[in-house]
């Protein structure tokens, strides 16, 4: 079988498959930047979830995750069965699409948007409706619902399939999103819920926003949210994210997904981070208010006009110059914040806020490339 061309075999759809392009920093360089690029949390995890770690004698074991589905629930305010644990927020949007999506099946994407619905979507077989976000980066809901109801779409990466008529499940968005920060207005909200389809509403920033759709849930049928301990809790490391589903699709994710998703470490983590709220939501308040700081400080700048943001991050267009050209001014001073390649996005930047400190560094750099 010398001969025998493995790669004949592979899915012939993922042959253009294009890779999530974020940039990883080399472990052993973490330590030597100002890490401002991917929207972690600069203060780090809680001293009771590290000492926790410490303490684990058990990594040797499978662990079970009833116990940590118990403290979200009680954190969420919601009955266990709504909660659904899993490897980070990203695989949680996967399940909840494998559960849905037979192969053709079509989801609603709005971008710019998280890349990461769309990715497990083409990873999933599934079909993209592209319904782009208006210039200030708001859902077009009136696009959204069009798009529901006629069930003729653009599909983003076949424009030719223009009239396709195929079965739209679900609506995927984030609030506060990313890149640009900004939150679903409530009146936008009830209209997705009253379309025949499931709103998925990634909340990985809810905690930064002070606000969020999860309660809602128990007498919504077509509403899924997902959070994570990646942003907030600074668990990002440790991979450890939810859903709160109505309780027969909950039902479902948990018989589909694989049973040891949660690792140990971030299963302890994840639940002495709940025993450690006044800690942990002190650094949400401070990063909120150097948010609403950096904004007015950016704006001062030339060059830079911030959007209003919930999350734990900035989005600014940049005036004269491309977003990579200013992340790589910042990257040669030590700094790294993040660009994008695609052609809608190629005039901003997104700035993480860190801690005060780091911040003062950003700002000091920025108007030395300023001045
Ligand atoms: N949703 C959104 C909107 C995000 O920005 C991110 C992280 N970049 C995630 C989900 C994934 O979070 P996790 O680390 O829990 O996989």
């Amino acid at each position: 079988m010398t001969n025998f061309d493995s790669t004949q075999l592979l899915r012939q759809d993922l042959n253009d498959f294009p890779p999530y392009t974020m940039g990883h920093t080399p472990l052993a360089d973490l330590g030597k930047y100002i890490k401002l690029d991917l929207n972690e949390h600069s203060y780090g995890p809680s001293p009771k979830a590290l000492a926790a770690l410490a303490a684990m004698p058990h990594y040797h074991r499978y662990v079970e995750q009833e116990e940590l589905r118990k403290a979200i629930a009680r954190y969420v305010g919601v009955d266990a069965a709504h909660i659904v644990t899993s490897n980070g927020a990203d695989e949680i949007i996967d399940l909840v699409q494998r559960i849905f999506l037979d192969r053709g099946d079509a989801i609603i994407d709005c971008p710019p948007s998280f890349e990461m619905f769309s990715f497990f979507a083409r990873l999933n077989g599934a079909r993209i409706v592209s319904v782009p976000r208006r210039e200030d980066f708001s859902v077009d809901v009136d696009a959204v619902e069009k798009a529901i109801s006629d069930c003729r779409f653009q599909i983003s990466d076949s424009p030719n399939l223009q009239s396709t008529i195929c079965n739209l499940k679900l609506v995927s968005l984030a609030s506060p999103s990313n890149p640009d920060g900004s939150m679903l207005s409530h009146a936008d909200v009830e209209r997705l819920l009253a379309l025949p389809a499931i709103l998925v509403l990634d909340e990985a920033y809810a905690e930064f926003a002070g606000e969020s759709y999860a309660t809602r849930v128990p007498t919504q049928p077509n509403l899924i949210v997902l959070r994570t301990f990646s942003k907030w809790a600074g668990l990002a490391g440790l991979r450890v994210g939810y859903c709160i589903a109505p309780k027969p699709i909950a039902t479902k994710i948990w018989q589909c997904k694989p049973p040891e998703n949660v690792n140990a470490a971030g299963n302890v983590a994840a639940r002495a981070s709940l025993d450690d709220l006044e800690y942990l939501m002190a650094n949400v308040r401070r990063i909120v208010a150097e948010r609403e700081r950096l904004s007015v400080e950016f704006a001062k700048l030339g060059f830079l006009q911030p959007l209003p943001s919930r999350a734990n991050f900035i989005l600014c267009r940049v005036v004269g110059r491309t977003g990579k050209e200013v992340r790589d001014a910042l990257a040669v001073r030590g700094i790294l914040i993040r660009a994008f390649g695609a052609p809608r996005l190629r005039e901003y930047i997104r700035i993480a806020i860190g801690t005060p400190e780091e911040n003062e560094a950003v700002l000091r750099a920025l108007k030395e490339i300023d001045g």
